[in-house]
C-alpha cells in the first residue's frame, strides 16, 4: 500500500469503482480505493440490478442516461460483462392521476432527447402478458431500461479503474480521518496511514459513519428493502420462445412494486407503506455479506395488490426472498460533492439507484475534484442542498416518507408532512391562527396562503387549479390595491465585512457594488460564464454589505463564497440563517403604512426605490430595503427573531385603516410573473448563461475582471443561443407546473435545441465519447428535433402559474434566441397535461411595465 496519493476513495461499492475508474480517466491515475472488506459489501451486491433513465429532475435523468449508455465502455476496457439486459419498460397507471403523471413525465422528454411512448394497458400487456390488463388506464414505455448483474458491473468499474493506473486495497478499514494544517488528510486505516490531498466518501451503508470522523451528520439512512424470486414459470419460457425476446420490467404504482423477468422465472420487489429502516443511528462495522431475515407480513399488502395486477405471478412458487439493506436522502437522490466548511472532503453517497446513476456520480464527481466545477447542473444530487436542520431524526422521519411514497405522485402543491415543523419563525402560531396553509421551505415553517375564516387550511393536492385559486386571488388583490404583509424569513442572509469586502463581491459578482446605503441587483456566475446565484446587495456601512439570496442555495452559496475568500483575513462572512427573520409590505399604501410605524422621512424623495436604511420599525431596530418582489411599492423589513411580533403587531395595528391583509408565498410567486420577474433555481440554474437568462442589464462587463467575465463577454459577442421569455398561455383549468414542452409553428429553420446540460468541465456526447474545447462549452447541442407537422418543440418551461392580478395564465421558459427576439417568428403552444395550449411571448411585464408604481 502506497504512504501518500492524490486521492483515496473509501468504499468499493459500485459507487466508489465508478468514481475511481472516472477520476483514473481524467487522469488522476495516483489514487486509491480502500474497501473494508471485498468489493461490493456493502448494498452492492444484494441488489436487483434494475436501471432505468426516468427521474423527477431531468438533470439527474440525463446523468442516469450517461451511466446506461456507459456500460459497454467498461465492458470493453475491463473485458468483464456486466451482462446487461436491455429490455425496456413500462410505468402502469391505474388512475386518471397517475396518467396525468404519466403525460408530465413523458412531455418532459421530449427536450431531454428521450424516447418514451404512451401506450395502452393492452399493449403492456402483449409485452407482458402476465399483468391483467383492466386494473389499468395507460401505461408509459420507456426502451432505455433493463437490469443487469451488480457484481460483475461493480467489478468492471473496479478493472477498468486498474488499467488505468488506480491502486485497489481491499480487507483494511478506514478507522479515522485527520485533516492537516496544509488541508491534505491524514487516513488512518487497519494497514496504515496514507497521506491523501482528497479523500471521497462512498461508504454506502456506513457514509453516516465516515461523515461522523470529519463531525459532519450526513442526511442519509439506510432502509430494508425486499425482492422475491419466482421459481421457474412455463409462461415465461414460452413467451420468450413464441417471442424471442425477454419480458421487460413493469413498475406498478398502485401496488408500489416493480418487475421483471430473472432468468426463467419473474423478480418482484416492493417499496412497502409499512417499510422499516435499518441501523437508524449507527451501522455495524462486521455487517457483510449477510441478507436481513424476510418478513413477508410487511410486503403483503403491496403483494396482494401485485398479485392482483398480475395474477400470472400468484401462481408461481417463490423460490427466494432477498431483504437487504440500502441507503436514501430525504428525497431519494444522492449527496454528491465537496462538503462546506471542510477542505477537500468529498461526498459520493446516498446512491439509492447505483446501477441507475452510479455512472453519472462518478463523471460529475471527478470533473468537479479534477477541474473545479462537475460540468453538469447537479443541483438535484449536490450534498449541499440540505441544511443543518437534516439531522438524525429528521433524516429518518423524512427518508421513512420518501420510502414510502417512492412510487407516490407529488401533486405540485403537494407538502409533506414527515418532520415537520422543524424551525418555527416566532410568528408561527399566529399565522398559524390566521388560517394560514403552512409550506416547508428549506427546513422553516412558511405561510404558502391564507383559507377564508371557517375553512380548513389545507391543500386539496392536484395537477389543476384548486381550493388555492380563489383565495390567493383576493390576497393579491388586495395587495396591489391596498397593502399586504408577509413573511420573508425563508430569504437567505448574508453579511460580508471588512476592508477587503467590497473588492471580494467586486470580484464574485456581475453587477457593480452600491453606494452606502444603496442596493444593486446582481448574479454571480462561475468561470464557465453560467449562473450560480442571484442576490440583492445592500451597502450598509463603509465596509458592511448585506446579501439577500435563494434560502436553499445557502450552504451551496457558502461553499463558493468560502473558496473564494481572501486568505488574509480582511473579509468575513457571516450567514444569518434563522437568526435574522423578515417581514415585507406591499401595495400603494404600503408607505403610508410605514410611514406611521417609522419617525423618520420616507416620503419618495427621502427614501427612494433601491434605497437601504436601519431605521426603528414600530420601536423594534430594522433594516430596511425600498424594495420587493411583488414589484410594486413595497419594504422588506428584517429584525431579529426577538422583535419580529412586536413589528407584525405594529403593522397589523396601523395597517387597520389602509385595509391590510395577510399574504402567503403563492401570492408572492403569482405577482412576480405578471412583473416577468425570474426565480432562482427554476428560470436561473448553472446551465444558463446570464444573457441567456435575459439578465442583460445587471451584467457589467467594463466594471473590473470579476469571475466568468471573459466567458460572459463572449457569450455576448456571439450572442446568447437560446433566452429567457415570458408567456401568456390561453390556459384552462390547469397551468403550467415546469418543465412542460414549448412547441412551435416556426416560418424558418431556428434549430431544435435540446436542454443544456453539459458545460465547462468535459462531458461525454450521446456516444459516450468525451467531448473538449469549445464544443463542451457550448452546452445546448442541437439534438433531435420533435416534429409535428408544422410544429416542433423548441424550447421548455422554467415555471409559471396564474398570474391573478392581469387575470392571465402565465409561462416563463427558454427558447432559441433567434425565435425570442423575433414576436412575429412564430406561434407557440405549451403543452398542460397532454394538452398543447396556444401562447405567445409577453415581452413587456403585464403588471406595471413602466416600473413607475415601484418607483413613486
Ligand atoms: C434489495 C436491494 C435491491 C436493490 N435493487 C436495486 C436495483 O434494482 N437497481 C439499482 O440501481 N439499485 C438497487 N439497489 C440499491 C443499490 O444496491 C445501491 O444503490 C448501491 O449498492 C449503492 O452502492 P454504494 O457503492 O454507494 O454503497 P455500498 O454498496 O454499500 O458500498 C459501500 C462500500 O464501502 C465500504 N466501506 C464502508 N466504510 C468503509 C470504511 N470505513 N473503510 C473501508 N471501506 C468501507 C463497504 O464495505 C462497502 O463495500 C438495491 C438495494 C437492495 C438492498
Amino acid at each position: 500500500m502506497k504512504s501518500h496519493v492524490k486521492a483515496v476513495v473509501i468504499g468499493g461499492g459500485v459507487v466508489g469503482c465508478s468514481v475511481l475508474y472516472h477520476l483514473a480517466k481524467a487522469g488522476w491515475t495516483d489514487i486509491m480505493l480502500i474497501e473494508r472488506s471485498e468489493l461490493t459489501s456493502g448494498s452492492s451486491w444484494h441488489a436487483a440490478g434494475g436501471f432505468h433513465t426516468l427521474n423527477g429532475d431531468p438533470n439527474v435523468a440525463k446523468l442516469q442516461a450517461y451511466t446506461v449508455q456507459l456500460y459497454k465502455e467498461i465492458e470493453e476496457i475491463s473485458g468483464q460483462s456486466c451482462s446487461l439486459h436491455l429490455t425496456g419498460g413500462v410505468m402502469m397507471a391505474d388512475t386518471p392521476e397517475r396518467m396525468d403523471f404519466l403525460r408530465l413525465a413523458h412531455a418532459k422528454g421530449r427536450y431531454l432527447g428521450m424516447d418514451t411512448e404512451l401506450i395502452t394497458p393492452s399493449e403492456a400487456k402483449a409485452m407482458f402478458p402476465l399483468m391483467d390488463e383492466k386494473n389499468f388506464v395507460g401505461a408509459m414505455w420507456d426502451p432505455v431500461e433493463g437490469h443487469l448483474d451488480p457484481s460483475g458491473t461493480t467489478i468492471a468499474y473496479s478493472k477498468a479503474a486498474k488499467k488505468l493506473g488506480a491502486e485497489i486495497v481491499l480487507r483494511n478499514r478506514v478507522v479515522d480521518l485527520t485533516q492537516q494544517p496544509d488541508g491534505t488528510w491524514n487516513v488512518v486505516t487497519e494497514q496504515g496511514t496514507v497521506h491523501a490531498e482528497h479523500v471521497v466518501n462512498c461508504g454506502g451503508l456506513w457514509a453516516r459513519e465516515i461523515g461522523r470522523m470529519v463531525g459532519v451528520e450526513l442526511p442519509v439512512l439506510a432502509m430494508e428493502h425486499m425482492y422475491l424470486l419466482t421459481e421457474p414459470m412455463p409462461e415465461v419460457e414460452e413467451f420468450n420462445k413464441s417471442t424471442g425476446r425477454e419480458m421487460i420490467g413493469v413498475l406498478d404504482f398502485k401496488g408500489e412494486i416493480y418487475t421483471r423477468q430473472e432468468r426463467n422465472g419473474i423478480l418482484l420487489g416492493t417499496y412497502e407503506k409499512a417499510c422499516k429502516p435499518w441501523s437508524p443511528v449507527n451501522t455495524p462495522w462486521d455487517f457483510g455479506h449477510e441478507l436481513l431475515p424476510p418478513d413477508l407480513d410487511r410486503i403483503a399488502p403491496s403483494l396482494e395488490i401485485g398479485f392482483k395486477h398480475f395474477p400470472g405471478i400468484e401462481k408461481a412458487g417463490i423460490k427466494q426472498i432477498i431483504n437487504g439493506p440500502f441507503t436514501f436522502a430525504l428525497d431519494g437522490n444522492p449527496l454528491v460533492g465537496p462538503v462546506q466548511g471542510l477542505t477537500n472532503f468529498w461526498c459520493a453517497c446516498a446512491v439509492m439507484a447505483g446501477f441507475s446513476q452510479g455512472g453519472g456520480v462518478g463523471l460529475a464527481l471527478s470533473n468537479w475534484m479534477v477541474h473545479g466545477d462537475p460540468g453538469f447542473d447537479v443541483w438535484g444530487m449536490d450534498v449541499a442542498r440540505f441544511g443543518e436542520w437534516a439531522g438524525l431524526r429528521y433524516t429518518n422521519a423524512k427518508v421513512r416518507e420518501n420510502y414510502s411514497r417512492r412510487f407516490s405522485i407529488r401533486f405540485p402543491n403537494e407538502e409533506l408532512p414527515a418532520a415537520r415543523p422543524a424551525q418555527t419563525t416566532p410568528l408561527y402560531d399566529t399565522m398559524l391562527a390566521n388560517n394560514a396553509v403552512m409550506g416547508d421551505s428549506w427546513g422553516l415553517e412558511t405561510p404558502l396562503w391564507f383559507a377564508p375564516k371557517g375553512k380548513e387550511p389545507r391543500d386539496i393536492v392536484s395537477f389543476h387549479r384548486s381550493n388555492d385559486f380563489g383565495p390567493i386571488g383576493e390576497e393579491v388583490r388586495a395587495t396591489r390595491e391596498r397593502v399586504g404583509v408577509t413573511e420573508i424569513a425563508n430569504f437567505a442572509k448574508y453579511e460580508v465585512s471588512g476592508p477587503g469586502a467590497e473588492e471580494f463581491l467586486n470580484r464574485l459578482m456581475t453587477n457593480r457594488m452600491p453606494k452606502t446605503g444603496r442596493i444593486v441587483l446582481t448574479p454571480m456566475i462561475n468561470e464557465f460564464g453560467k449562473l450560480i446565484g442571484d442576490f440583492t446587495i445592500a451597502k450598509a456601512g463603509e465596509d458592511r454589505f448585506m446579501i439577500w439570496g435563494s434560502s436553499a442555495a445557502q450552504k451551496y452559496h457558502m461553499r463558493w463564497f468560502e473558496k473564494h475568500l481572501p486568505k488574509d483575513g480582511s473579509v468575513r462572512i457571516h450567514r444569518f440563517d434563522q437568526t435574522l427573520v423578515g417581514l415585507s409590505i406591499a401595495g400603494p399604501k404600503s408607505r403610508d403604512l410605514l410611514q406611521k410605524l417609522v419617525d423618520t422621512d420616507i416620503s419618495t424623495k427621502a427614501f427612494r426605490f433601491m434605497d437601504f436604511r436601519e431605521m426603528a420599525v414600530g420601536g423594534a431596530p430594522c433594516m430596511v430595503n425600498r424594495i420587493t418582489y411583488t414589484g410594486d411599492l413595497g419594504y422588506e423589513i428584517w429584525m431579529a427573531p426577538a422583535y419580529q411580533r412586536l413589528v407584525y403587531k405594529a403593522i397589523r395595528d396601523a395597517g387597520e385603516e389602509f385595509g391590510l391583509v395577510d399574504f402567503g408565498m403563492r401570492a408572492l410567486l403569482s405577482m412576480r410573473l405578471e412583473k416577468n420577474f425570474p426565480t432562482w433555481f427554476r428560470e436561473l440554474r448553472p446551465i444558463y448563461g446570464p444573457f441567456e437568462g435575459s439578465m442583460d442589464r445587471f451584467i457589467k462587463l467594463e466594471k473590473n475582471d470579476f469571475i466568468g467575465r471573459e466567458a460572459a463577454a463572449k457569450e455576448q459577442a456571439e450572442g446568447p443561443k437560446l433566452r429567457r421569455v415570458s408567456f401568456i398561455v390561453d390556459a384552462a383549468d390547469a397551468d403550467v407546473m415546469g418543465d412542460e414542452p414549448i412547441w412551435a409553428k416556426v416560418s424558418k429553420d431556428f434549430g431544435t435545441v435540446e436542454k443544456p446540460h453539459g458545460y465547462g468541465a468535459p462531458r461525454f456526447d450521446d456516444k459516450g465519447e468525451e467531448v473538449r474545447g469549445s464544443k463542451a462549452a457550448e452546452g445546448a447541442s442541437a439534438v433531435r428535433g420533435i416534429v409535428d407537422g408544422d410544429w416542433r418543440v423548441v424550447g421548455w418551461v422554467t415555471s409559471g402559474g396564474y398570474a391573478h392580478y392581469v387575470q392571465k395564465s402565465m409561462a416563463q421558459g427558454y427558447v432559441p434566441a433567434a425565435l425570442a427576439e423575433d414576436e412575429s417568428a412564430g406561434l407557440f403552444e405549451i403543452e398542460i397535461l397532454g394538452h398543447r395550449r396556444p401562447a405567445r411571448i409577453n415581452v413587456e411585464a403585464p403588471f406595471d411595465p413602466s416600473g413607475e408604481k415601484m418607483r413613486t
